[in-house]
């Protein structure tokens, strides 16, 4: 209940947010939805979240002279991604009230940091993370205990998308790995025999009340998001509810406010194993924007804005299909052209989302589409025509 003193604020109040990605375009657009003005800081001129934006603030996040002027422009701040430097948000809070805080973003931007209190919420919840080791030397690797291998060396800060990790069979290949990792830290997870993976999206306002939307299924190709479907096919009641109350408990002892999403692992016997946190909206929560009743994005408008958070509900089974820039390119061939959207757009249910990035390249995040459907099978069945429009 700490900020519950601090009045809540109205359109056309001004919101700032620290990152120009797609999550801050999605961002800004739910905001101006509600009457509220957007600025947005970023170096890069050309941005996705700039374009959409009321006042783009082409600078560098550590940029005291930019985020004073932010936190003069912004009743509030937040971040649309979770490497934003933490000491920027403690700066922007001398100044405007900002959510997610310095505090809570900077245990989600260290894998030991994370990973130690997840450890700490497991005590009530009984949801633990893998079984790990960190490494800061050789000296480390020849130390892993044999039972962590097979495993992944993971660096302790900036991953995502499956970058800055190396799979690992045997302590020479950790050697070698770690030897590649230019000296940063790491960590070494134990291999886990993965039956499925899911993602529970919670939110939390300022005043502690906080929200958990259904479970996502998600699934990954080389790294990164494919697709997530919600409810998710594999996905028991137990196991749902399981992660739910792990994950409202995570957020409750963080003293968190806004939207944060938490990554699980489900392994073959069915236990639950809590693998990483995003202190912001997510990709796997997109599917929000189409089938729930308030999006994750309208939902950190309102945390941030100490406005009541809105209804969780899911009123349509949904698949969202993740569209990277390979699609741009048949084959081996280095000429873009356009995907065939008219094929797409004509299947019921299809929300097509582009980020508004003009050039295409492989593995580059351009857009999403979601499909909902009354059915789960109609839903399934639209992303699988979609798939084959797409190639
Ligand atoms: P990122 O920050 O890149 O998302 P993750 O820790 O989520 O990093 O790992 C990326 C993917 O690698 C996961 O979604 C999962 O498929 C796989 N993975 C990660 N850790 C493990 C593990 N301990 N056991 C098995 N698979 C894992
Ligand atoms: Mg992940």
């Amino acid at each position: 209940k700490l900020h519950s003193f601090i009045p809540s604020a109205s359109p056309p109040a001004w919101l700032g947010v620290m990152g120009g990605g797609q999550l801050g375009r999605m961002f800004v657009h739910a905001a101006q939805a509600m009457g509220f003005k957007v600025a947005v800081l970023e170096p890069a001129r050309d941005c996705p979240a700039g374009h959409a934006s009321d006042h783009l603030l082409s600078a560098g996040y550590t940029d005291n002279d930019a985020l004073t002027e932010l936190a003069a422009q912004c009743v509030a701040v937040t971040t649309e991604f979770e490497n934003v430097p933490a000491q920027s948000l403690a700066f922007l809070a001398e100044r405007a009230f900002v959510a997610p805080s310095a505090a809570c973003v900077s245990i989600a931007q260290n894998r030991v940091e994370e990973k130690r209190f997840f450890t700490e919420c497991a005590k009530v919840s009984g949801v633990s993370p893998a079984p790990y080791q960190l490494i800061e030397s050789t000296a480390d690797v020849d130390a892993i205990p044999d039972e962590l291998l097979p495993g992944i060396l993971k660096t302790v800060r900036m991953g995502y998308d499956g970058k800055g990790q190396v799979r690992v069979r045997t302590r020479d290949e950790a050697r070698a790995a770690f030897a590649g990792m230019n000296g940063v830290a790491c960590v070494l997870e134990k291999m886990l025999p993965l039956a499925y993976e899911i993602s529970v999206l919670t939110a939390r306002g300022a005043d502690g009340e906080s929200v958990v939307y259904p479970i996502a299924e998600n699934v990954h190709r080389d790294g990164i998001l494919f697709t997530t479907t919600v409810p998710g096919p594999n996905v028991a009641d137990d196991c749902a509810h399981k992660a739910q109350a792990a994950a409202l408990e995570i957020i409750a002892d963080l003293g968190y406010v806004g939207v944060l999403c938490i990554e699980f692992f489900v392994l073959q016997d069915g236990s639950l194993v809590v693998n990483e946190m995003a202190p912001r909206p997510h990709n796997s929560g997109h599917y929000t924007i189409d089938a729930c009743v308030t999006s994750q994005f309208a939902q950190q408008v309102r945390a941030m804005a100490r406005l009541p958070l809105g209804d969780v509900r899911q009123h349509s089974p949904a698949v969202m299909l993740n569209i990277l820039g390979d699609i741009w390119f048949e084959g081996d061939s280095e000429q873009a052209r356009e995907p065939a959207w008219d094929e797409v757009l004509v299947l019921p249910g299809a929300n097509l989302h582009l980020y508004g990035k003009d050039d295409a390249r492989r593995g580059r995040k351009m857009g999403h589409v979601t499909f909902i459907a009354p059915t789960m099978d109609e839903a399934l069945g639209n992303l699988r025509a979609a798939c084959g429009m797409l190639g």
